[in-house]
């Protein structure tokens, strides 16, 4: 088998990965960077479609995440014939998500803040919609290529992490031995609020393909969700008491519904007031109802909860009922996670850093030069520290509690240790991670796993695996 990895390779950017056995041409995952934008922003595709022995079958997505399906558009253009593999939930929710990045991309041109011609319009992505084909969990479907002279078959496996995860494992035969490999995706292998841990084959595995997102991050294992739970419970009350407003930026997959369900446990266990008003906004809600309509052939840890089970109001659009419901105490679930200059988290920041009465609470990821990540910063550094979060509005002082909490739906590396474990592989590639992420990997896996071949290829790196 031959692997290359076609998206950026020592940092998170854009996951693609192409194997090629016997034959038969498999893409795993279709995902953009969501760093760049345009032509920029997607795989070296070309690397492929340049190789007349290099022929694309199939193309299987992990999850609905940009970074693994936002050029999956670009992927159906440049390969046609091309079969599409995801589950069910992911492609309930990549009808959702690609219309939007769509809608996004031609919005940025009209406003004048890109010259980047949008890569695909929202007519291509209901076009090729159709063509997606979706697959139970565990149950076999047949990835043979055109030119295979034996059959390659795939199987999905719950990966934890998000709505329609998955795990991909995949069953082939090698002069005459049977082969298989198991690409990660993006895993979570604990419980989350509403999502249950991944579940892995039972048996071991030739080839495993493993992130290693969460690889340079040594505080990630310390931190246990339940003291996580606490300590936002906690500071949730203690601005609602006071008569603070509580801002959590979310991203809009994922996280959003898992902390409107930590919400519920907080009103149900009286830490919080049941009649406190939570605001939730944009794509987010359409999200939530898919992660409703599949509680009961999905993955759920309880399959009569529902996200909108938890009372919440649509944000109001206008200013004037902005600055009306601000005025009581009420907690906002809004994106961007990262704050990101014109979103509603960021506007709505703008309007309460000031005053220290309230809470911004960040509960997921914020790149270092992120506004979220700047505004913790300059909080951590005193009260009144002077923080530019959007450059319209120039320098803010930071007053208000500003709180990073972790529920990550990504393994910790310990539990991507205890994965290797499981799946007692011949062979380790590391994908979707920084490089120091990786090292940290490699040399753990070497330490506690010396027969297990590991590598950690660079981009263009072609492997015969
Ligand atoms: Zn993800
Ligand atoms: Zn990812």
């Amino acid at each position: 088998m031959i692997f290359t990895s076609l998206g950026a390779s020592e940092e998170i950017g854009a996951s693609c990965h192409y194997i090629l056995i016997d034959g038969t041409g498999i893409l795993l995952d279709a995902g953009a960077d969501p760093e760049k934008e345009g032509i920029e922003s997607v795989p070296d595709l070309q690397r492929i479609l340049s190789n007349p022995d290099w022929p694309v079958d199939h193309v299987i997505v992990s999850h609905a995440h940009h970074d693994h399906l936002g050029s999956l558009p670009v992927v159906v253009k440049m390969f046609p014939h091309a079969r599409v593999h995801m589950s069910a939930a992911t492609r309930s929710l990549s009808d959702i998500l690609l219309p939007a990045s769509a809608r996004l991309q031609r919005r940025k041109v009209e406003e004048g803040s890109t010259e980047v011609a949008p890569l695909f319009a929202e007519e291509d992505v209901e076009a090729c919609s159709y063509l997606y084909q979706s697959h139970e969990l565990e149950t076999d479907f047949d990835l043979s290529g055109l030119k295979a002279r034996f059959e390659v078959s795939g199987e999905l496996y719950d990966a934890g992490h998000v709505l329609g995860s998955v795990g991909v494992h995949i069953t082939w035969v090698e002069n005459g031995k049977e082969r298989t490999l198991f690409f990660s995706g993006d895993t979570g292998l604990r419980n989350q609020t509403i999502i249950p841990g991944a579940s892995y084959p039972d048996d071991p595995v030739d080839v495993l393909l493993l992130e290693s997102t969460l690889g340079a991050d040594p505080d990630a294992e310390l931190f246990t969700r339940k003291a996580e739970e606490k300590r936002l419970g906690k500071a949730m009350s203690k601005v609602l008491k006071r008569g603070g407003v509580v801002l959590m930026p979310v991203f809009a997959l994922g996280r959003a519904q898992e902390m409107l369900a930590l919400v519920e446990r907080f009103k149900t266990r009286g830490l919080i007031d049941d009649s406190v008003p939570v605001y939730t906004a944009g794509m987010m809600r359409a999200i939530s109802d898919a992660y409703d309509k599949s509680r009961q052939t999905t993955p759920r840890l309880n399959e009569e909860f529902e996200v909108f089970g938890v009372k919440q109001r649509r944000l109001p659009r206008t200013q004037g009922g902005l600055n009306e419901a601000l005025k009581q105490p009420c907690i906002l679930a809004v994106g961007s996670g990262m704050m990101f200059e014109r979103t509603i988290s960021n506007k709505i920041a703008q309007m309460l850093v000031e005053n220290e009465k309230h809470g911004v609470f960040l509960v997921g990821y914020a790149r270092d030069d992120s506004p979220a990540a700047l505004l913790a910063e300059a909080r951590a550094a005193g009260k009144g520290t002077m923080v530019t979060i959007n450059k319209a509005h120039g320098p803010q002082a930071a007053n208000c509690d500003v709180e990073r909490f972790r529920f990550s739906g990504h393994s910790h590396r310990r539990d991507l240790l205890s994965m290797v474990d499981m799946l007692q592989p011949e062979k380790i590639v590391l994908v979707h991670g920084e490089k120091a992420a990786k090292q940290w990997m490699v040399d753990n896996i070497k330490f506690f796993y010396p027969e297990i071949e590991v590598m950690m290829p660079a981009t263009n790196d072609v492997l015969e695996v």
